[in-house]
């Protein structure tokens, strides 16, 4: 079970996601609780206020430390992973999703405006970007975190071995996917998935996996443990690629 405390000044935004599929499924299941605290009940003044003027001036307001310090240590427990939402936080991916997975309670801060007081960092132990891009607040980030992480707590996706294929998991991209029906207006599903064949259905998949990562994120094998197998996948889909290249100049050049 993992508890997981969500600080925010937009908690309605949360009600759809988190009501839904996986999440809503993983929470009625009892492996996952959500918690959404609106910041402004943690403000002592009349007007709830969680911003005011940056120091030094300039543009847009800064978030305030005295309200998100009062939430975090009303929630914090001695092993909660406290983050940080910013885009100047560690880019979020599947090894720290499945590392978030591995806790027992996440405490999320979501910032607005031009972020919060840099004296926050003093209380958190993580400071996370979802991307090299600038959002309005921390809530859509918190979101996509709280999703990567849910589906990988065993027992919240109905048939694990489902997780274990997906893109990322094993470093590199995942294999395509067909379904009914065999031709759709002559797009046709590639026979060796028809044939029955549990080993060469295997072999194909591997190999398409390793193709599109090849093609899309090269970058992704330098990181990876390849098999023996998959060095000789690399290299036929390399002089498959030669040949549609040779191929493809010699029909140009025709
Ligand atoms: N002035 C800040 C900067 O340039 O880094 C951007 C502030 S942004 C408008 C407001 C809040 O949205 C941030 O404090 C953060 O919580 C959240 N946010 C925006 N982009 C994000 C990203 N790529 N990853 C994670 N959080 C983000």
């Amino acid at each position: 079970m993992i508890k997981i405390d969500i600080i925010t000044i937009f908690p309605e935004m949360f009600k759809g996601p988190f009501n839904v599929s996986i999440i809503k499924r993983a929470k009625e299941k009892g492996l996952v609780d959500i918690y959404i605290h609106n910041l402004r009940d943690y403000t002592t003044d009349k007007h709830r206020s969680v911003d005011d003027y940056p120091y030094g001036g300039g543009p847009g307001m800064v978030m305030k430390l005295e309200p998100i310090f009062r939430a975090v240590r009303a929630l914090k427990k001695e092993d909660s992973e406290v983050i940080l939402l910013s885009p100047s936080g560690d880019l979020f991916n599947q090894k720290l999703a499945e590392e978030f997975a591995q806790k027992s309670h996440l405490i999320i801060i979501c910032g607005r405006y031009e972020g919060i007081d840099e004296r926050v960092r003093t209380i958190i132990t993580r400071e996370v970007s979802i991307g090299d891009y600038v959002l309005s607040g921390g809530e859509i980030p918190a979101m996509v975190i709280v999703d990567a992480v849910v589906r990988l707590i065993p027992g919240a996706i109905g048939d694990p071995n489902s997780l274990r294929e997906e893109s990322f998991q094993w470093g590199i991209l995942e294999y395509p996917h067909y379904t009914h029906p065999r031709d759709f207006e002559g797009l046709k599903v590639p026979e060796v998935l028809l044939s029955g064949d549990h080993e060469k259905i295997r072999k194909w998949r591997r190999k398409e996996a390793l193709r599109r990562t090849l093609l899309r994120r090269p970058d992704l094998l330098q990181k990876t443990k390849l098999s023996e197998e998959d060095i000789s996948f690399l290299e036929e889909i390399k002089r498959e690629l030669r040949e549609e290249v040779k191929n493809g100049s010699c029909n140009s050049e025709s």
